[in-house]
């Protein structure tokens, strides 16, 4: 099965909530959901009774179609996550998390996670001095994440610079947008997840 590729504003509203797909957009007043805080669809705005089934698998979508990941990947984090020691839902999120065009978005090098996976996958992006294409690419403590200097001379990567000035990363990254570089201090930990999640009901959908 192909990469999604409808429009990804109907994500949010399929899912009921803002999964801040777009980038500025998002925050701005053309964000979709804002103005149509509905499921699309002709019978999107009646009220649906929601099995517990349907529960769970809408988490699991929300989360997917945050990372952007294709089902079958999806799942071979969660039967990764559940052979290593500790909490499974905690270790996938990790997972997740570790990736490293996620990693590249929370840096403030990409407006979104998907453009940040493009930027990835365009050879922008190098690891310890390396240029790794791979989005999926498990990052590590005292990993260096860089904008490759040719590429960030470009007007994307300047806008983006520009518009992410006041970025904040999170506590277990350290960035530096002026360098286009950043560090990885630490691994994620679950309460640096800043979106709302509750994996156990991903957890029980694989479980079934
Ligand atoms: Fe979702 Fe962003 Fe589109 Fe709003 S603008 S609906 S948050 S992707």
């Amino acid at each position: 099965m192909g990469r999604y590729t409808g429009s990804v504003c109907k994500l949010c509203r399929r899912e009921g909530e803002k999964l801040y797909l777009k980038g500025a957009r998002c925050y701005s007043d053309k964000c979709s959901f804002d103005r149509r805080p509905y499921v699309p669809g002709e019978h999107g705005q009646g009220r649906h009774k929601v099995s517990e089934y349907g529960t769970q698998l809408r988490e699991k979508q929300k989360v997917r179609r945050i990372y952007g990941i294709m089902e079958k990947q999806f799942r071979n984090y969660f039967e990764k996550a559940e052979n290593i020691a500790g909490v499974t839902g905690e270790n996938f999120l990790q997972l997740l998390e570790r990736r490293l065009d996620n990693v590249v978005y929370r840096m403030g090098f990409a407006s979104s996670r998907n453009e940040a996976r493009q930027f990835v996958l365009h050879g922008h992006i190098t690891v310890n001095g390396r240029k790794v294409d791979i989005p999926s690419y498990q990052i590590d403590i005292d990993d260096e994440i860089k904008v490759k200097d040719s590429s960030r001379k470009s007007k994307r990567f300047k806008e983006i610079f520009e518009y992410n000035a006041d970025f904040a990363s999170q506590e277990w990254l350290n960035s530096d947008l002026e360098k286009a570089e950043g560090t990885i201090i630490a691994l994620p930990e679950r309460e640096d997840i800043d979106y709302p999640v509750e994996e156990h009901l991903i957890v029980e959908y694989y479980s079934r």
